[in-house]
């Protein structure tokens, strides 16, 4: 794969890049990317700070005894497990309430909410985008191979009647020879 990624597609397979889960030309193809491209590096950077304040809220988390530092994380962690619910439009009016009122009085829920959005709008954006040139590219290959093999299928007929016509040609001259001969 010679081919160099677009920013969609980067901005498609960041995550997978981030995991180490894509093949090695992937990974280094993603790499020479956010080499080359500021705005893609930026992207990048932004989910890895991200990812690391994730980490060290759960590390905060852990080492805080308060008691209502209790009641605030078993807010947050209420939060957190409905997030997706909430974004999704799947929990009921009451909980709906409930998890509006922990986004207004707690910053880091209101925080993770304004990302989550964000973050879904890129992915969104980004998967959009890369579905669209995939189905480009896929045409693309389909057709070269359609026409590459019917390039082949043509120069094999070809040849065959080629071989054909030098056969028959042959014949005749020799059947003119045998007549021409057969004068004398
Ligand atoms: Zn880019």
């Amino acid at each position: 794969m010679q081919k160099e990624l677009t920013c969609e597609q980067v901005g498609a397979i960041i995550t997978f890049y981030i995991e180490g889960k894509l093949s090695e030309t992937l990974q280094k193809a993603v790499k020479h990317h956010l080499d080359i491209c500021p705005e893609c590096s930026a992207k990048f950077d932004a989910i890895m700070n991200m990812l690391k304040r994730g980490v060290q809220d759960k590390i905060s988390e852990n080492s805080d005894n308060e008691a209502q530092k209790k009641i605030k994380n078993k807010q947050y962690a209420e939060f957190k497990a409905n997030l997706s619910a909430y974004i999704d439009n799947e929990l009921d009016d009451r909980e709906n309430i409930r998890i509006k009122k922990i986004t207004i009085s707690n910053p880091m829920a209101r925080k993770d909410l304004e990302e989550m959005y964000a973050f879904k709008k890129l992915l969104h954006n980004s998967f959009d985008k890369t579905r669209t040139d995939l189905r480009y590219d896929f045409s693309k290959n389909v057709l070269n191979q359609m026409h590459h093999a019917n390039a082949t299928k043509f120069e094999i007929s070809f040849k065959k009647l080629a071989i054909a016509y030098i056969i028959m040609l042959a014949a005749i001259i020799a059947g003119a020879i045998h007549l021409w001969l057969s004068y004398f």
